[in-house]
């Protein structure tokens, strides 16, 4: 497999980097550590005529923390992450997502934490060589008229299998997106449409600048964690993941004041399950059966946005959401008590 013929632009920093979107925006696509961007040009799913590198933009490779938020620059490799103690000790379910990442020497040293949120979802019968794509009709993702995934799909299901979005979701992280002469910052919640064809709202001019994770204020103290299965663990995307973030009240003991319930790899986007994290509100940090309910809650909401289009069967998936969340959950519960003394 081949790359396409492409420009290559390599600005010198982000204002340069602006300048060459607004004037390539719907022509062409940013290159940061190229681990999936390459692999699909390869793959002929997209041929952008120019790559706006941003092999010099050291100014988006950072993590600090500042003003009650951990703010990571979207160039910032995931190696950087899994080494920083800011993240491992406030942020731990994005510590363990990026640890997690598949085939390590790629990803760590290669893959960016922006690219891995905008990394493009993905199909089993549409994340395939040309070949193999050319011997049956297209399907929406491919210009066509139909989805192999679901029957009567009137439009693409692909799947978010990012880990990294996932985990960042739980923590209620926002990013911040920058076009030339301005910038917006959005809830990551709030950054996905209902399709898998384009599923980020953004703007083909708009460049992913930073990432912010609150730490302080009402986030003072919460612990989170992530849990993910995937068939190797040395190389594959996860086939199902969930990040959760536990919030302990400051004045009653070991009581949940706030959670977040985040389920990845079961829809076009992360799932953030607003209902089921409420139900925890006022539970004890030890209450092991209102994190099963809320685990067996979150299963049945998953199991309603799900296809079967990642490998593995939808049944088997979905068992597994329940797992994957009450783990997470006993997990941050366990980091929380440990921390209250
Ligand atoms: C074998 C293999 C296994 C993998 N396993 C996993 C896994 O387990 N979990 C997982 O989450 N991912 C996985 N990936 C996907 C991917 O490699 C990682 O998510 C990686 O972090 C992507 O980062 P990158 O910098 O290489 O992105 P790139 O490939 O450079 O970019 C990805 C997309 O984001 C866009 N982009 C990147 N940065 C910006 C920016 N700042 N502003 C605007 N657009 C931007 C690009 O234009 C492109 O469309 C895997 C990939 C491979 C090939
Ligand atoms: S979900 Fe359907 S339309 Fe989307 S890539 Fe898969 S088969 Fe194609």
């Amino acid at each position: 497999m081949r790359l396409p013929r492409f420009d290559y632009l390599e600005p010198a920093n982000l204002e340069e980097a602006l300048d060459l979107l607004a004037t390539h925006g719907d022509d062409a696509k940013i290159l940061a550590g190229g681990t999936d961007l390459l692999v699909r040009m390869k793959k002929g799913l997209l041929k952008p005529k120019n790559l706006i590198s941003l092999k010099a933009l050291n100014e988006l490779s950072y993590i600090k923390e500042d003003d009650g938020y951990i703010k990571i620059g979207a160039r910032t490799p995931l190696a950087d992450i899994i080494a920083s103690e800011l993240i491992q000790n406030k942020a731990r379910a994005l510590f363990q997502a990026c640890e997690e990442i598949g085939a390590i020497t790629i990803q760590h040293y290669r893959g960016t934490i922006g690219g891995n949120i905008l990394q493009d979802n993905r199909c089993q019968h549409y994340n395939q060589s040309n070949f193999h794509r050319s011997g049956r009709q297209a399907c929406h993702k491919d210009g066509g008229k139909i989805c192999y995934a679901r029957d009567e799909g009137d439009r693409c299901y692909s799947t978010c299998q990012s880990d990294g979005a996932t985990a960042l979701m739980s923590l209620g992280a926002q990013i911040t997106l920058a076009k030339k002469g301005d910038e917006r910052t959005v809830d990551l919640a709030d950054f996905y449409t209902t399709d898998g064809i384009m599923p980020f709202a953004m703007e083909s001019h708009e460049l992913l600048k930073k990432i912010a994770i609150p730490v302080h204020g009402p986030m003072q103290g919460a612990k989170s964690a992530y849990k993910r299965l995937a068939y190797r663990s040395a190389i594959d995307y996860p086939i199902v993941c969930a990040g959760v973030l536990l919030k302990p009240s400051d004045t009653q003991k070991n009581e949940i004041d706030e959670a977040r319930i985040v389920v990845g790899s079961m829809s076009r986007s992360p799932l953030f399950l607003a209902q089921e994290s409420s139900s925890l509100k006022g539970k004890k940090l030890d209450d092991t059966d209102a994190f099963k309910k809320a685990a067996d809650a979150s299963m049945n909401s998953a199991a309603t946005f799900a296809v079967h289009n990642v490998g593995s069967t939808l049944e088997y998936r979905c068992a597994m959401v329940s797992e994957m969340v009450f783990q997470a959950l006993k997990e941050s519960a366990q980091a929380a008590i440990a921390a209250k003394g």
